[in-house]
């Protein structure tokens, strides 16, 4: 069953009327017709299942059933703090498959070493293609809860927000301790992870992120892409603490 996020206010009185590209999806792509059974989510976990009411142009309606919550969501809520990575196309490989693997958000920052920076005219744009890759992988893997994007701010500015989680960690080649012995004596329920740039975090950054509280990791001997850190810490992280 094809499965659609929309905003809550797309939600009233047992109808959910979905966005021109989704209407446009169900009708050129799908070949759906009115009858056909959909599946709508708020993003908050929620999910209804419905019918197609009404298919035209530029919208869609669904007629409700009762919502349920689905059981895909993880109980740990990870945040990925992702450095600027200089080519495009890696950062939108972490927020496709970091949604599928469960992280609750994602923060694209700017580090010391970024070789890249999101000017001003290309934030907005970037910030609405980046929704748009986490909302359709949201989809396709079955997430109830749809992650936040954030795409500003500095290293100083990820760390300042680091004591609002039960856990921060700064996954840094330096000798680290393991994840599994990090979460050893804690059951974290929101987790923050840094993730460097292709070059690293400079020695300077290690301490500053310690000064702050935020506890060093390691994923292992093997120094991994940018791009693959943060799936392998989410992979590592939710089996350890989702485990029954
Ligand atoms: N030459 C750089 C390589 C950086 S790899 C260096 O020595 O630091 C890019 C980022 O991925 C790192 O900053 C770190 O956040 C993460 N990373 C890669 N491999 C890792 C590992 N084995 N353990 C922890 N973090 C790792």
């Amino acid at each position: 069953m094809t499965r659609f996020f929309v905003s809550p206010d797309q939600i009233s009185q047992g109808t959910a009327t979905l966005a021109e590209g989704d209407a446009h999806h169900l009708r050129v792509v799908l070949k759906a017709q009115p009858g056909e059974k959909v599946s709508v989510l708020d993003g908050s976990g929620r999910e209804w299942p419905g019918a197609l009411l009404e298919l035209g142009k530029n919208r869609a309606l669904v007629k409700l059933g009762a919502p349920a919550l689905p059981p895909t969501e993880p109980r740990t809520q990870i945040t990925v703090a992702q450095a600027l990575p200089k080519v495009a196309d890696k950062m939108e490989q972490v927020l496709q498959h970091g949604t599928e693997v469960g992280a609750a958000g994602f923060w694209a920052y700017q580090s010391a070493r970024s070789l890249t920076h999101l000017t001003h005219e290309r934030h907005d744009k970037r910030l609405l293609r980046w929704q748009a890759i986490v909302k359709t992988a949201s989809e396709q893997s079955h997430r109830a809860r749809l992650p936040a994007v954030r795409a500003d701010g500095t290293f100083a500015d990820v760390l300042r927000a680091a004591s609002a989680f039960d856990l921060a960690m700064l996954a840094h080649t330096a000798p680290s301790p393991a994840l599994r012995t990090l979460l050893s004596s804690s059951r974290p329920l929101s987790v923050l992870v840094i993730v460097g740039p292709e070059s690293g975090f400079s020695d300077a950054e290690g301490e500053q992120a310690r000064r702050m509280g935020v506890q060093w990791v390691s994923l292992g001997p093997r120094i991994l892409r940018t791009e693959t850190a943060a799936l392998v810490l989410l992979a590592q992280a939710l089996y350890t603490l989702e485990s029954p």
